[in-house]
């Protein structure tokens, strides 16, 4: 769907919260390969990514909403969303984590939560809704040396976990939803992009 269309569609978009089972989510709209199950959306409208002002993921927060927001989604990057005209805004937090794998690599950089679910009528179908979607970065040396190790790193990270926020699961090939940190892509790519125009 084109971005006027969405953003006309918004006054027509019915906001219940009813059901409580992710069963029931599955049943009204099957997950499609590749999106998550429960399909769960971004709403219809601005998306705000809150950047905080922290120096070392902020360029990276920007470019990845920069990226999304050519697609049919509307995306920006502020130090602090309050104010600003939005639908809904994806914070950034720090946790720290120094747990390894045989392999002794951390199991986690980052981290995606949508907090509470809505359930809306979006775009023609029901979908969850994040009520309060973070990204959790994980700030463990270990972690930011496997992590953060370069621009590159630390944006294919922030567009991957705002990724799952629009819905998308892993992916592989040319994209940002790869299961490990691919600093070939640090930006969502043409595929992501059209994945998200199909949906949205
Ligand atoms: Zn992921």
């Amino acid at each position: 769907m084109r971005k006027l269309i969405s953003i006309l569609a918004m006054t027509a978009t019915a906001l219940v919260a009813v059901v409580v089972s992710s069963g029931t989510a599955n049943a009204a709209y099957p997950s499609a390969p590749g999106w998550t199950s429960p399909a769960q959306m971004a709403p219809v409208g601005t998306i705000c990514f809150e950047t905080g002002g922290g120096k070392v993921l902020g360029p990276s927060i920007v470019a990845a909403a920069a990226a999304w927001n050519q697609s049919d989604l509307t995306v920006v990057a502020k130090v602090s969303c309050t104010g600003y005209a939005r639908r809904a805004t994806v914070k950034f937090v720090a946790y720290y984590n120094s747990t390894t794998n045989a392999r002794g690599y951390v199991t986690d950089c980052a981290t995606y939560s949508g907090g509470h679910y809505t359930w809306m009528y979006l775009r023609g179908v029901w979908t969850w809704v994040a009520d309060t979607p973070t990204v959790s970065v994980n700030y463990a040396p270990l972690a930011t040396k496997q992590c953060m190790y370069s621009y590159a790193a630390k944006t294919n990270m922030m567009s991957h976990e705002t990724g799952h926020y629009f819905g998308l699961s892993h992916a592989t090939g040319i994209t940002v939803m790869g299961s490990a940190i691919n600093t070939a892509y640090p930006v969502a790519t043409f595929y992501d992009k059209q994945r998200i125009n199909g949906r949205y």
